[in-house]
């Protein structure tokens, strides 16, 4: 099965609203100046063509860059929300208060949530089940910490995460899965792509034994120091459907640079060079 390739950007807590418009206008710009008004539209937007880009901002920002990012062809998300409809959770947001701005995209179980936030799988599996039943596309995150990694029991706990993340979760349809590597976000050390190869494997191997009839039509992307000079194999050699980037997705021009060299390796299946 042919997936499309998602590039999804996280901007955790970075920008306000002035920078996410100038954002915005570079990225128009940098969009028709490098990428081609043309070929953008022949090889990006929404769900059935071969290349979509999203932005997971701050939820403040949406609002103001909604115009902008799909006047564009960039889709949006969240980075959080509450597993609860409503009640006393202060602070918390709902998906239903999710309604009301135009995003296509929840992150669940990112590292950052997980460590800083102290949310384990039993929450981490409540959201997606509450995500299972919205109108959104889960992205949820799974990766090992350095030292599994350095026991070599790096596929053992991401699969036991997948395990109970996904438990009671029934409709998988709109899932995506990151594997990002806690080692490798923000820390500039990127897993090899023979790394991500692996752990792509297992997981859409994982997919067809525990949920056959999802496996292959779920996403699975690589996330952890991603940018333009280090995308393209983890696509065409590792058989991922895509990134999930933090701080490469700060600049307008990093940004288009991935999606140049994503563009690149679409061109490249399509002459069958890979
Ligand atoms: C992330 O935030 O999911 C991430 C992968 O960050 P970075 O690209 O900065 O490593």
């Amino acid at each position: 099965m042919q997936r499309r390739i998602l590039l999804a950007g996280n901007w955790k807590l970075n920008k306000n609203r002035a920078e996410a418009a100038s954002f915005f206008e570079e990225l128009a710009f940098f969009l028709e100046q490098q990428v081609g008004g043309a070929k953008f539209g022949a090889n990006c937007g929404k769900f059935g063509k071969p290349i979509e880009l999203a932005i997971l901002p701050p939820i403040t920002l949406i609002d103001s860059i909604t115009k902008p990012a799909l006047g564009l062809g960039v889709s949006l998300g969240v980075q959080n929300f509450c597993h609860q409809p409503s009640g006393a959770y202060t602070g918390e947001i709902s998906l239903s208060q999710v309604a009301d701005l135009q995003v296509d995209y929840v992150l669940v179980g990112h590292s950052e949530r997980r460590q800083l936030f102290h949310e384990d799988d039993d929450l981490v599996g409540a959201k997606v089940r509450a995500a299972a039943v919205s109108p959104y596309t889960t992205i949820l995150c799974v990766g090992e910490p350095l030292p599994v990694r350095q026991e070599h029991e790096h596929k053992d706990y991401v699969l036991d995460q997948l395990e109970r993340d996904l438990s009671g979760a029934d409709d998988l349809s709109r899932l995506i899965i990151a594997y990002e590597p806690i080692w490798a976000i923000g820390t500039g050390l990127n897993a090899e792509p023979a790394d991500a190869a692996e752990m792509q494997n297992a997981i859409r191997g994982w997919l067809r034994v525990r949920r056959p009839g999802f496996a292959e039509s779920v996403l699975i992307l690589y996330g952890g120091s991603v940018k333009p000079e280090n995308i393209a194999p983890y696509i065409a050699d590792a058989g991922c459907d895509g990134a999930l980037v933090g701080g490469a997705s700060l600049s307008p021009a990093s940004f288009v640079g991935m999606l140049q060299a994503l563009i690149g390796v679409v061109e490249k299946r399509a002459t069958g060079g890979g």
